[in-house]
């Protein structure tokens, strides 16, 4: 293994944060990643696993290791004649993961297409998109207990998935390097249409009954045609949650602000954060280098220039002004790295 110091982490995050990392190292293997926790370097400071670094923001330099995620592989342990379980992993780029399993007709992870990052990571802050959630297929999840040092496969159950949540981000967070992600996929085609844009999307080319290739080639046009591309503006795709009030909060918050959305998500009242921040005048504007973007209110944006602070600064201004209007705090997706 090559450990690399003082390393530029500006192509390994999608905000295109100019952080220096004090230790870099790729991993490839279990045997590898188990040698490294063994080692002195792993055991003498801090250290972070890192994907494609779409969901991370670095607040400054890292003062630790950085272990690039990059143990790649896909094999089919089951097959019946409705399901597949697929092991993958966890350095396999996300999408070309889901476009894989659509050629070979493996069926459910379509509306996820095009989501930046590395399988490893989905499980983290279970990606979602257009009306679907990764845990829905997830069969269970494999890694190294960086404690003892050895493999452990969760269960669905024992991963604790929620919105954008799973145990990986909290009682786990930084004892547990996800390896590889076994996914149970659908050998018929079962299509999830649940979201309107992406059911009037489908219609524009489909005349007769969508397919699955359909549904996945509808998700990728849209977020190509919506999505801020990292490629030519830095960002992390949404950086705050949208929060979830409790009906008391959300009718008298209606008295003041009649028109504010809000949909059902169990007990609670999910608000789009987007509206949230387009109230306080935050989309589209500037702050030093960096800024709200003008077309997606959550997307914070780096002009080219800005510091990992100037971002979370700007973050921190949105906090506090939906906090002052609304009464409501909001969370970041993304996470803050120190
Ligand atoms: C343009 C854009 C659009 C996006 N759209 C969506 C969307 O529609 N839906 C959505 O849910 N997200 C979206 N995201 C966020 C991002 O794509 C996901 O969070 C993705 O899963 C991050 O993958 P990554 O490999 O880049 O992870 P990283 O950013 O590298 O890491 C994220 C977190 O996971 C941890 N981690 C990574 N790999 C491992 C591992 N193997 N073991 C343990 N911990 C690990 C890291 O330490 C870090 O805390 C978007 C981002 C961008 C830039």
């Amino acid at each position: 293994m090559n450990i690399l110091r003082n390393f530029s982490l500006k192509k390994y995050n999608t905000f295109g944060i100019d952080a220096k990392a004090a230790r870099f190292v790729s991993v490839a293997s279990i045997d590898d990643l188990r040698q490294l926790i063994g080692s002195s370097i792993y055991k003498s400071g801090k250290s972070l696993v890192l994907g494609c670094g779409s969901n991370i923001l670095f607040r400054g330099d890292f003062n630790g290791l950085i272990i690039s995620m990059d143990i790649k592989g896909m094999k089919m342990v089951e097959i019946t004649d409705r399901h597949v379980i697929l092991e993958v992993g966890a350095g396999e780029i996300w999408h070309d993961f889901v476009e894989a399993c659509v050629k070979n007709k493996y069926y459910g992870l379509e509306n996820l297409a095009l989501i930046p990052g590395k399988v490893g990571a989905a499980p983290v802050q279970n990606i979602g998109a257009y009306g679907a959630e990764q845990d829905e297929f997830v069969y269970s999840v494999i890694g190294i207990d960086t404690a003892s040092n050895e493999e452990r496969e969760l269960s669905k159950e024992e991963c604790k998935f929620g919105y954008r949540e799973s145990i990986f981000k909290n009682t786990l967070s930084g004892d547990f390097i996800i390896t590889s992600v076994k996914y149970k996929l659908n050998k018929q085609e079962t299509l999830n249409l649940s979201y309107k844009e992406l059911e009037q999307e489908i219609s524009k080319f489909v005349v007769v009954e969508p397919s699955a290739e359909a549904l996945f080639n509808a998700v990728c046009r849209l977020r190509k045609r919506i999505l801020c591309d990292p490629l030519n503006l830095g960002n992390a795709g949404s950086f705050f949650k949208n929060p979830e009030i409790n009906e008391d909060t959300f009718e008298s918050l209606k008295e003041s602000f009649s028109d504010i959305p809000g949909y059902e998500s169990g007990d609670r009242i999910k608000i789009p954060a987007a509206w949230l921040i387009e109230q306080t005048g935050w989309k589209g504007k500037r702050y030093g280098n960096a800024g709200v973007s003008a077309r997606h209110a959550l997307v914070l944006v780096n002009f080219g220039n800005a510091t990992g602070q100037e971002i979370y600064d700007l973050s921190e201004q949105i906090i506090a002004s939906v906090d002052d209007l609304f009464g409501i705090q909001l969370d970041r997706e993304v996470n803050v790295v120190e």
